[in-house]
């Protein structure tokens, strides 16, 4: 009889994060784990090193298992699953063993850019919704993140997240079922941010957006002649009065002083390989 394949993943870091919205964060952190890799590639990633240079350790799924439960034990509030689109399939069966293996909620940290068939295999296995919602307008979608039809999927993608966790169920401050949308402005893009507002009060105008100002150039756009600048505090201003405007009452908003790269988190390899006990020699790296 034929072996079922073993599931393994490519990860580039796996650690508490205090960087998130304060329901995920709270004061003991977030369990992250960043799966190296991405469906999108934007030009002004902030984790380029994974997201488009594939950094990242071979980690099995009993190996993920173990450093989930051990982000527990360490305090996390939560499982925070980053950039995991590209691997629903294997992380079906690995989040139907994580649900008996840990009990804090299991938060899926995405692109927004993923279908729908993709995200109707979740559901009963997620618990918060963690999309970014990049954009409504297709052409930056297209020239920033060579992405087509961004704004349709991403709006797809939204509606079937709150269709399967319609209500926001928070315990002691931290949300343990829910939807919250994240959207980065960008540079000379309020239009942007103001139909992405716009649509999302379509969906459900009660729904949690995180408004964010830590857009920062990163090396591979310096010099472009809009991305290789930092958000104007105006261009800030006039994206969260676009967010009342449109009718959203819940979310988050940021200090522009966050925009620094100090909030970018580390993937020192190492430090996951000790976090993880990863035996030398069972190992792949890039
Ligand atoms: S979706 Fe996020 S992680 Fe992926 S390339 Fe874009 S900015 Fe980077």
């Amino acid at each position: 009889m034929k072996q079922p394949e073993k599931i393994t993943y490519k990860i580039a870091r796996m650690a508490l994060h205090r960087f998130e919205e304060p329901c995920i964060s709270g004061d003991r952190g977030s369990g992250t784990i960043f799966f190296s890799g991405c469906n999108l590639r934007c030009a002004f990633c902030q984790n380029h090193e994974i997201s488009a240079l594939g950094k990242g350790l071979e980690v099995d799924e009993d190996k993920l298992i173990y450093g989930m439960q051990k982000l527990e034990a360490e305090g996390a509030h939560n499982i925070n699953l980053v950039t995991p689109t590209m691997h629903v399939n294997k992380l079906i069966h690995t989040l139907q063993r994580a649900k008996k293996a840990v009990k804090v909620p299991i938060v899926w940290n995405s692109s927004g850019y993923e279908t729908v068939a993709n995200l109707k295999k979740l559901e009963g296995l997620v618990d918060v919704y963690l999309p970014d919602f990049k954009y409504s307008d297709d052409s930056l979608a297209f020239e920033y993140s060579h992405a087509k039809n961004y704004f349709e999927i991403a709006c797809a993608a939204v509606r079937e997240m709150r269709r399967q966790q319609p209500a926001d169920v928070f315990e002691d401050g931290m949300m343990q079922k829910g939807v919250i949308v994240r959207h980065l402005v960008l540079p000379n893009a309020v239009d942007n941010a103001r139909g992405v507002f716009e649509e999302i009060a379509k969906i459900d105008k009660s729904m949690y957006v995180s408004v964010m100002g830590q857009y920062f150039p990163t090396a591979q756009v310096a010099g472009h002649p809009v991305l290789g600048r930092r958000l104007e505090e105006g261009e800030y201003d006039r994206a969260i009065r676009a967010f009342f405007h449109a009718g959203l009452t819940n979310g988050f908003s940021q200090e522009l002083d966050s925009a620094t790269e100090e909030y970018v988190p580390s993937f020192d390899l190492s430090l996951l390989e000790e976090f993880l006990e990863l035996q030398k020699g069972a190992r792949t790296r890039d």
